[in-house]
């Protein structure tokens, strides 16, 4: 393989594999790094999973999403409750999208099985020189191309030559603190409670995405397909709470019969508690070296945009790295991926999930009122809840960011 037609991409996450197939689709090589192994490469904490309209645009391209289908949950509402009055709120359908996007839906597929799926198509790929069990470290970078230095697999240096670089190592990237590049931003004092349920929450009313304001204890309730079928239901935390005492088994149980008074004991299946930071890198590029993913951003859960709009960076850099080593474009181009992607980051990703969580947590009862008669009449007319969910499926955020030059 020529090492100076070859990109490397740190991190076989949703993001590096992503960008992984679709440039090795496109006849560039790649040399994937994975600090993983095969064996413990499953065994990760519960992240994402709710995969957006222009998200399952992108995956179908390479061939993912019918792997991914098969093994999700179609679905094509989403709910906001009223938690102090036990009230829906309002429904929002994406069939108000039908001629928007052929997958006017999200699937509920999580992200393990994303990168379980896409793993399997990586190692069939030709173009895909993976390394897994293989740590990066540092890299240098001149005008010729960039080296990677990694321990490898038998715990020996190596180094790996290439012509450009992409972070996809996720926020604790190597590539950003060794290029000295400020992830902006801050961090929410209260940390967020995950507590996985194995039980039916429809039948309460529940779809299988919503959201539940309340000026105490917001959540977010997720249903995903398992196995075992499951619910995934977020809280907020006190600062002084422990992580131990959070995760007894008696407090797991009261929060969850405070949520739904079932007299019975849950079963529960799992939980974590975990920080949520709102950041975003100064810059995406430095010459050679690029960050894509939650190298590049990172921001809360609520509305499900970090992997999403990870990908979504993964397929514009894709597109723009081919167009280079075709010949078509010069490198001029991964300063439009950082125009266009940081520009998401900052107008849609940051805006979106920072009011999303203040408009749960609201206590204000005026400000809750009003918020709440405004999702109730966008929900209710079919041309304000289409703008509405163009916005909060990112189709929004594709369109806006094409149109920067
Ligand atoms: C509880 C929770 C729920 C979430 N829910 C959603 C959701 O519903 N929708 C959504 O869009 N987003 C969600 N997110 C965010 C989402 O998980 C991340 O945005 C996404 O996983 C980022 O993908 P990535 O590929 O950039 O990085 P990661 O998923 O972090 O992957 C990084 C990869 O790089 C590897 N790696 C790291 N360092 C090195 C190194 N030095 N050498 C070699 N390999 C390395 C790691 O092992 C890993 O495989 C959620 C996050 C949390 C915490």
């Amino acid at each position: 393989m020529n090492p100076s037609r070859r990109v490397i991409v740190v991190g076989a996450g949703p993001v590096g594999l992503c960008l992984s197939l679709a440039l090795a689709q496109a006849g560039v090589a790649v040399c994937l790094i994975e600090a993983r192994d095969d064996e413990n490469f499953l065994e990760q904490v519960p992240r994402a999973g709710t995969n957006h309209p222009a998200t399952l645009e992108f995956l179908d391209r390479i061939g993912l999403y019918q792997k991914l289908e098969p093994r999700g949950i179609v679905a094509p509402l989403f709910h906001y409750w009223d938690r102090p009055e036990g009230k829906l709120v309002a429904e929002f359908d994406h069939a108000h999208l039908k001629d928007d996007t052929r997958f006017p839906y999200v699937l509920q597929c999580e992200r393990i099985k994303i990168v379980e799926e896409a793993l399997k198509l990586a190692k069939a790929h030709p173009n895909i020189d993976l390394r897994l069990s293989t740590a990066f470290t540092t890299f240098t970078q001149d005008a010729d191309g960039v080296v990677a230095e990694v321990t490898n697999a038998d715990g020996g240096s190596e180094s790996i030559r290439g012509a450009y670089l992409v972070s996809g190592e996720g926020a604790r990237s190597n590539v950003r603190k060794d290029l000295d590049i400020e992830f902006e931003g801050f961090t929410y004092a209260d940390r967020t409670l995950n507590i996985e349920v194995a039980y039916d929450f429809r039948r309460h009313g529940y779809t299988e995405r919503n959201y539940i304001s309340d000026p105490d204890e917001w959540s977010n309730l997720f249903h995903w397909s398992g196995p075992p079928d499951r619910w995934r239901v977020h809280f907020p935390t006190r600062e002084d709470e422990s992580d131990e005492e959070l995760r007894r088994p008696e407090v797991l149980q009261k929060k969850l019969q405070a949520f739904l008074p079932t007299g019975k004991e849950f079963e529960i299946v799992g939980s974590n508690v975990y920080t949520v930071h709102q950041r975003v890198a100064q810059k995406f590029r430095s010459g050679r070296a690029i960050l894509a993913g939650d190298s590049a951003h990172v921001n809360s859960p609520i509305g499900a945009m970090g992997m999403n709009s990870g990908i979504h960076d993964a397929f514009n850099l894709a597109g723009k790295l081919v167009a280079i080593f075709r010949g078509e474009a010069d490198d001029g181009v991964l300063d439009r991926y950082e125009r266009q992607r940081r520009h998401v980051a900052i107008q849609h990703t940051q805006a979106d999930t920072i009011r999303n969580k203040r408009v749960l947590a609201e206590k204000d009862p005026a400000v809750r009122r009003k918020n709440h008669e405004q999702l109730r009449r966008t929900s209710e007319d079919p041309k304000l809840a289409r703008a509405f969910l163009l916005r909060s499926s990112l189709l929004d955020s594709i369109r806006e960011a094409d149109r920067i030059p």
